[in-house]
């Protein structure tokens, strides 16, 4: 495994403000790595501390094995993609692709035919003659991501690449993106607020929040196994449900806290076995994790507030204690006010600490 990026100890002062705390991550050469986190958790400053943007106030960031402290953006041999596209307008596509060379001194002709063969690459061979204003949004992004591919850089750096496009484009423009960096067998570092186009894009995912890398790891990983709690809520789409619980005195039992009561639940032998009596918990349980079935039959019932179908699956919402999530196939019948039982698959629950959010295994 070789590593193609690696930050040791990144700080990041902006003034007071600290943001970037400590980060170290390592990334694996050909690897495709989605940056995530809310807005503000410091993911653009990550990425623009790559690219030589930002000056980084403490730590160690190495680009193929060389210490980068105080090289220069140009010299870093990295390509950034910027969601404005930021080609020039009065360039044509092709002169947009080959302004990078020309200014590195490489002659016209060679310069014309290594646009031609990426522009083949990326679909953009008949467009080359036209200009920025007269392509739509997805050729505008691949011309972008073209002039990227141009330079043959270590690394490709997106920053929110796709979030001036509609949705069906976003979701076709991702494919494209992957399916490229396969080809290329670049490697891709990408920044995004969207956690699915994270989970659905990237190889490796780090969740960041306030200048801290929360978690970081392969896609289902995090799902399955999200170390805290804010993962746990940030992962996965709609987002998991929270109640709070308390250890039983019978510690293979947990009391979820309803406001219509107390509902008991028997723990599976292979969940929580670092648990104390008495122990005060937040009980995490993915939406398809919960099932819906008559009034009475399942560990309590609820009354439904919203029904949304997307066709292939329906989305129940409650809005009073508990208020729930739960994702169920098909479900077309389902009415809002209808009263209904849910079933926990105990096995599938996530236990975290109430105080500090942990996950506890
Ligand atoms: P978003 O998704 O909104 O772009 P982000 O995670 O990319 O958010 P950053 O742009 O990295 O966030 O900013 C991280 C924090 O640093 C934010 O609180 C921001 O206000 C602050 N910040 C960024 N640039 C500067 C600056 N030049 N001076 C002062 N503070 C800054």
């Amino acid at each position: 495994m070789t590593i193609q990026i690696e930050l040791n100890g990144v700080n990041k002062h902006y003034g007071a403000f600290h943001a970037l705390k400590n980060i170290n991550l390592a990334i694996e050469k050909g690897s495709f790595v989605a940056l995530v986190g809310p807005s503000g958790c410091g993911k653009s400053t990550l990425l623009r501390s790559l690219a030589g943007l930002e000056k980084i106030s403490a730590g160690e960031l190495k680009i193929a094995g060389d210490l980068m402290t105080n090289v220069p953006p140009r010299k870093r041999d990295v390509a950034m993609v910027f969601q404005s596209y930021a080609l020039y307008p009065h360039m044509t596509v092709e002169e947009n692709l080959t302004y990078s060379l020309r200014i590195r001194g490489v002659a016209k002709a060679e310069a014309r035919k290594a646009a031609e063969e990426v522009a083949q690459t990326t679909g953009l061979l008949p467009l080359l003659k036209r200009y920025p204003r007269e392509l739509s949004g997805g050729q505008r992004q691949r011309v972008a991501m073209s002039r990227a591919i141009i330079r043959n850089p270590k690394a490709f750096l997106f920053d929110e690449p796709l979030s001036n496009l509609d949705a069906s484009l976003r979701v076709h423009m991702r494919k494209e993106i992957r399916l490229l960096h396969d080809r290329l067998k670049a490697t891709s570092v990408y920044v995004t607020h969207d956690q699915v186009e994270a989970m659905t894009m990237a190889d490796h995912v780090v969740v960041m929040r306030d200048g801290v890398i929360e978690q970081q790891g392969r896609p289902l990983d995090l799902y399955d196994r999200p170390a805290n709690r804010f993962v746990a809520g940030f992962i996965g789409s709609p987002a998991m449900n929270f109640i709070p619980g308390r250890v039983g005195w019978d510690e293979r039992v947990l009391e979820l806290n309803f406001a219509s009561g107390v509902e008991r639940l028997a723990l599976p032998p292979e969940l929580g076995q670092g648990l104390l009596p008495g122990q005060s918990v937040t009980v995490g349980l993915r939406p398809e994790h919960l099932s819906l079935m008559p009034a009475g039959e399942g560990a309590f019932d609820i009354t439904i507030a919203l029904v949304e179908s997307t066709g292939s699956s329906t989305f129940v919402a409650t809005v009073s204690e508990p208020e729930l999530t739960i994702v169920t196939a098909g479900g077309r019948g389902l009415r809002s006010g209808d009263r209904l039982g849910v079933r926990i698959d105990a096995a599938n629950i996530h236990l975290f600490d109430a105080e500090s959010g942990l996950r506890i295994e």
